[in-house]
C-alpha cells in the first residue's frame, strides 16, 4: 500500500483559535500571508467571555492601561470583522455602573471630568426610574464608548469560512515539533514561523510554561429574562449583559486556586448572591460554565520570541481584557515579527527571560 505524504508549506501555523489566535490569523490574511491553523473546536476561555469592550476599571474608575490605543483599534477591527463574516456580532451597548452610595456618585462625577476619563464617562447621572426591574437606589454612572463583541459566533463564522480548510482541529503535541534554524516542521506542516495563541493551556507548552501565567477561573450562568431590557450592560456586584432573545450573561467568579473548569455550586450560589442584590425580575436559568482567564502576574500581556528559537512566538496573556486588548496585540506582533518593530516593553516576555534561563 502506497501512503500518501503531501507536504504543506505555510508561512505561519496558528496554534489556538481563541479571540488571540482569531486576531492574529486576521493579521497575516490581511497581508496576504499565508497560515494554517491548529486547535480543538472545543470551547475555550473566549467562548465563555462577556465579550465586553470596556476602557475602564470600573472598581477604581481608572482607565485601562493604554485604554485609548486599545480602544480605537479594537473598535475599528470588529467592525471590519463584521463586514468579513457576515454576521452581527458588534454590538455597541453603554455599561450602567449601579451606585452604592453618595461617595461612589461623587467619585464618578470627579472622574468624569478628568483627562483621561472624559471622553468615556458621561457626566450626567443616569436615574433608575428609567429602567424597572434593577434595584440601583443611587441611581447609575454611564460609560458610553463600550460595547459587546459575540465571540462565540465570531469564532465559529471565521473557523468556517475564513481559515483554510486543512487547518487542524485537534490539540499540536508539542512533542512532534521540529525546529530547524531556517524551517518548523509539524507532520506534513511546513513553515517558517509558529505563533502560540493557547490561552491559560500554555502552562503545558514546553516551550512557554517558563512563564508566570497564574490563570484565575470564572464561572457564568447564562439566564432568560423576558422583561428586562436588552440596550444596557448593568454592571453591580457583577455584570448582567443581553446576549439577544431575551438571554442574559451573568458573571463572573474571580478564583485563582482551582485551576479547572468545572463548575461548583459555590460558584452559582455566590453568582445568585450578587445577581440577587440588583435584579428583581423573574427569570430562569439557562446554563452554568466555567473557564480559565490567561492571566499574567504583572498583569501585563505576553508577546514575542521564544529566548531560543528566532522562529518560535508566542501572543498570550491578555487575562480579562482579550476582546478590547487583542486587535492591537497582534498587529504589535505581527510588526515584530515581520518588520523589526520592537514590542512595547511591558508586554513583551523578554522581561521574564532571566526565569528561562535560570530553569
Ligand atoms: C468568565 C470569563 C469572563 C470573561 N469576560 C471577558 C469580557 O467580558 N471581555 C474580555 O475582553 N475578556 C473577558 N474574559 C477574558 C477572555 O476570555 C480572555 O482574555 C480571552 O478569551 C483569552 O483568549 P485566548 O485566545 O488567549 O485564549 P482562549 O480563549 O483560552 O483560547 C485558547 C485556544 O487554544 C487552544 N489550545 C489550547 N491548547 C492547545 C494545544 N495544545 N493545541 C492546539 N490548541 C490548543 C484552545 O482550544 C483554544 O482554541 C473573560 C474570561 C472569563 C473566563
Amino acid at each position: 500500500m502506497i501512503t500518501l505524504f503531501l507536504l504543506m508549506k505555510v508561512d505561519t501555523i496558528i496554534v489556538g483559535f481563541g479571540i488571540a489566535g482569531l486576531n492574529y490569523a486576521e493579521q497575516l490574511r490581511k497581508r496576504k500571508k499565508s497560515f494554517i491553523v491548529i486547535a480543538p473546536v472545543s470551547e475555550s476561555a473566549s467562548h465563555l467571555a462577556a465579550g465586553i469592550i470596556n476602557p475602564t476599571v470600573l472598581k477604581r474608575i481608572n482607565p485601562v492601561w493604554r485604554s485609548e490605543a486599545f480602544l480605537n483599534y479594537a473598535l475599528d477591527f470588529y467592525i471590519d470583522l463584521e463586514g468579513l463574516v457576515k454576521t452581527n456580532i458588534f454590538h455597541p451597548l453603554p455599561i450602567y455602573r449601579i451606585f452604592n452610595n453618595v461617595v461612589e456618585q461623587n467619585n464618578w462625577s470627579v472622574a468624569a471630568s478628568s483627562i483621561p476619563l472624559k471622553k468615556y464617562l458621561n457626566k450626567k447621572l443616569i436615574l433608575s426610574q428609567k429602567y424597572n426591574g434593577i434595584k440601583a437606589p443611587f441611581h447609575y454612572g454611564e460609560v458610553t464608548k463600550s460595547a459587546r463583541v459575540d465571540n462565540q459566533s465570531l469564532i465559529t463564522h471565521y473557523r468556517d469560512s475564513v481559515i483554510p480548510i486543512q487547518s487542524i482541529t485537534e490539540k499540536i503535541d508539542h512533542q512532534a515539533i521540529e525546529i530547524k534554524d531556517d524551517f518548523i516542521q509539524y507532520k506534513n506542516i511546513k513553515a517558517h514561523k509558529i505563533v502560540f495563541c493557547e490561552g491559560y493551556h500554555s502552562v503545558k507548552n514546553p516551550f512557554f510554561k517558563y512563564l508566570p501565567l497564574v490563570g484565575s477561573k470564572g464561572e457564568i450562568l447564562i439566564i432568560q429574562c423576558d422583561s428586562l431590557v436588552e440596550e444596557v450592560i448593568f454592571k453591580g456586584p457583577i455584570f448582567l449583559s443581553p446576549m439577544g432573545n431575551h438571554r442574559f450573561w451573568v458573571g463572573a467568579t474571580f478564583e485563582r486556586t482551582d485551576k479547572t473548569t468545572q463548575i461548583t455550586s459555590k460558584g452559582k450560589e455566590w453568582l445568585l448572591l450578587k445577581l440577587k442584590q440588583f435584579l428583581k425580575l423573574p427569570y430562569q436559568i439557562l446554563e452554568h460554565k466555567a473557564q480559565i482567564r490567561a492571566t499574567v502576574i504583572d498583569r501585563r500581556p505576553l508577546l514575542g520570541r521564544h529566548p531560543k528559537h528566532h522562529n518560535v512566538y508566542l501572543l498570550n496573556g491578555v487575562g480579562t481584557r482579550g476582546v478590547l486588548m487583542s486587535p492591537l496585540l497582534s498587529q504589535w506582533l505581527f510588526d515584530f515579527i515581520e518588520n523589526k518593530v520592537n514590542l512595547p516593553e511591558e508586554a513583551d516576555i523578554k522581561r521574564f527571560e532571566k526565569q528561562y534561563f535560570r530553569n
